[in-house]
């Protein structure tokens, strides 16, 4: 064996590798050249999913023609000089690797003029290989096509996932843009349908508006916080607009989107007791620090950077994010309730009860291997059988019932309970399920991304009783809602229904129509902490006598603590040695 130096086609194929994964990934760093070129209007076209095409066109600074071929150059850039400025990056590029690399495996056409030229030129690169350059009358400004991504590289086209997939990569990437720069008025067309736009107002709310939807925006809580090191501004969802995933808490810094989990995980803990195990918060937090203070370059696709101060940025974010909510909202919280201990002492089926609700577990909990059995060591959480016969005795702390059985004493979760007949009754009815029209019909915002994905199920969501239908760009009128669920919000549900395809890339049907009938359920059933006449109690009751497996919710966890009599006669005494 001897080592030889690669060919430059495969080197920077390799390098490619690192920067372009899919369609989305062009259109990000093409999105991030326009916004460092100034660019206040830009413009997306895809084709087919961005395998076809994808173009974007600004209004930017432009390339001099004279230039246009370092421009497709590999580590060439106008926005760095000497290894110092790497510390002090404030423009989103600075590797001069993308056109290299994107042009490695496609063919790419670079046409730009800048202001005070008269005329514009392009350049063309396929595989690798770059054309003579001509000259080209347009408006100042730069536009970037990309045609036949990974016309060369088979092994990712394979890799490339369903064209919703892709779109909806696409949708996000732009809808995470346009966020960070509400002053840029950007356009995304989907084979030739405008699917999103913003109006470049400079007003970052209508931005949020323009991804979220008006009535999502109008809830979301303002933040903003300064010390030493650290600005935060942006917004956050109050604490009863969650979601099932991390997917929708959204952090810049310097303007630059980021991944980081332990920003996420600073948000989290200010919201701490205020929302559910397992919901998360919308966040838009536009971090701003020094560029100093941040290294940018960890990260082939600078998805990530590495903070100076961590544990300051995370304090500032963290207190940034309880600031806001202590001044928007003193909700009370329904998780405060769920700590009452019956018993006097610390609730020790708590922290077990919480960690089940995390989703990651929720399927994967089939039965009762982790119900809290151990409360106080000795009540047992029965195996799935039947109910036996309950005389009602009422409701403690406005979230259990209180039961008598011929064997000793039920303590039934009203919430738990509720969704598992919601749930059996909604299988039941599935293919044939009353609707409930609704009075007045609702429109409903949903972000690009989502809208499609409602879209793409709508017979789907008919089958479970809801009367969607599209209306125009991210938007739906909800007109008739499953009839069981008729008590509920039917934003509400029809958000809870949408939240779980999101996270499934593509099950099965039959499963995903039950993942999406426990998700929408556990949203309509009666929350912890609301007060049940008894009428209400006894139907609860009786409904879950009813059902197949009461004893648990569809989500694994139990609906019905049980302690028997002899538990009972042990705790006072009464048996045993005296
Ligand atoms: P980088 O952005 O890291 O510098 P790129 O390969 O993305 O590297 O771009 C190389 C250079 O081409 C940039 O430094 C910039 O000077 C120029 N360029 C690319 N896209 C544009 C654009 N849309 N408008 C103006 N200049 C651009
Ligand atoms: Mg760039």
């Amino acid at each position: 064996m001897t080592i030889q130096i690669l060919p430059e086609e495969v080197a920077s194929q390799i390098a490619a590798g690192e920067v372009v994964e899919r369609p989305s990934s062009v259109v990000k760093e093409l999105v991030e050249n326009a916004l460092d070129a100034g660019a206040d209007q830009i413009i997306v076209l895809i084709k087919d999913a961005g395998k076809r095409q994808i173009e974007v066109v600004d209004n930017g600074g432009g390339i001099a023609v004279d230039q246009l071929e370092l421009a497709v150059h590999r580590h060439a850039t106008s926005k760095l000089n000497q290894a110092a400025d790497l510390f002090q990056v404030s423009t989103l590029g600075f590797r001069g690797e993308a056109l290299a690399s994107i042009g490695s495996v496609s063919h790419l056409t670079l046409i730009s003029r800048v202001q005070d030229q008269d005329m514009g030129g392009s350049i063309q690169v396929e595989g690798g290989e770059v054309s003579e350059i001509s000259s080209q009358g347009i408006p100042p400004g730069t536009t970037v096509r990309v045609e036949h991504l990974f016309y060369n590289v088979p092994a990712r086209l394979k890799f490339l996932k369903t064209d919703r997939t892709e779109k909806r990569h696409i949708n996000t990437m732009v809808s995470r843009y346009s966020m960070a720069n509400p002053a840029v008025r950007f356009k995304l067309f989907q084979d030739d349908e405008l699917v999103f736009q913003t109006s470049g107002s400079g007003d970052p709310r209508e931005a949020v508006a323009a991804v979220y939807g008006v009535s999502t925006a109008r809830q979301m809580l303002e933040v903003i916080y300064e010390d030493e090191i650290l600005r935060v501004s942006g917004f956050i969802s109050p604490p009863n607009l969650t979601r099932s995933n991390r997917q929708e808490m959204l952090f810049y810094v310097n303007r630059r989107p980021v991944q980081d989990s332990a920003l996420s995980a600073a948000v989290y803990q200010a919201y701490h007791t205020l929302v559910m195990k397992g919901r998360y918060p919308i966040t838009v937090l536009y971090l701003e620090l020094s560029p100093d203070r941040v290294d940018v370059n960890v990260h082939p696709t600078k998805a990530e950077v590495r903070f100076e101060d961590k544990s300051e940025v995370f304090r500032g974010v963290s207190r940034a994010v309880r600031r806001s909510l202590l001044a928007h909202s003193p909700v009370p919280g329904v998780s405060n309730l769920r700590g009452v201990n019956l018993w006097g002492g610390p609730n020790p089926g708590h922290s077990h009860l919480q960690r089940m609700e995390d989703p990651a577990w929720g399927a994967a909990e089939s039965g009762l291997r982790t119900a809290p059995g151990d409360l106080s060591g000795d009540a047992q959480v029965m195996a799935p059988l039947n109910t036996p016969i309950l005389r009602l005795i009422g409701q403690v702390a406005a979230t259990y019932l209180i039961a008598e059985g011929p064997d000793g004493l039920y303590l039934i979760d009203q919430h738990a309970a509720h969704e598992r007949i919601l749930f059996e009754k909604m299988l039941a009815d599935r293919k044939n399920p009353p609707s409930q029209t609704l009075l007045e019909s609702v429109v409903v915002d949903f972000s690009p991304a989502s809208a499609d994905l409602i879209r793409e199920n709508l017979s789907l969501l008919r089958n479970l009783g809801f009367d969607v239908e599209d209306f125009g760009p991210g938007a739906f009128v909800i007109r008739a809602v499953p009839a069981l669920l008729g008590k509920s919000s039917p934003e509400e549900v029809l958000r809870a229904a949408v939240e779980d395809l999101e996270v499934d890339e593509s099950p099965l049907e039959g499963r995903l129509e039950e993942k999406i009938i426990a998700r929408v359920c556990k949203r309509a059933a009666v929350k912890a902490g609301q007060v049940l006449d008894p009428e209400e109690q006894e139907v609860l009751l009786q409904d879950l006598e009813a059902c197949q497996s009461p004893r648990t919710c569809p989500h694994g966890r139990p609906t019905m603590i049980h302690l028997p009599v002899d538990f009972l006669e042990r705790k006072f005494g009464r048996t045993g040695p005296m």
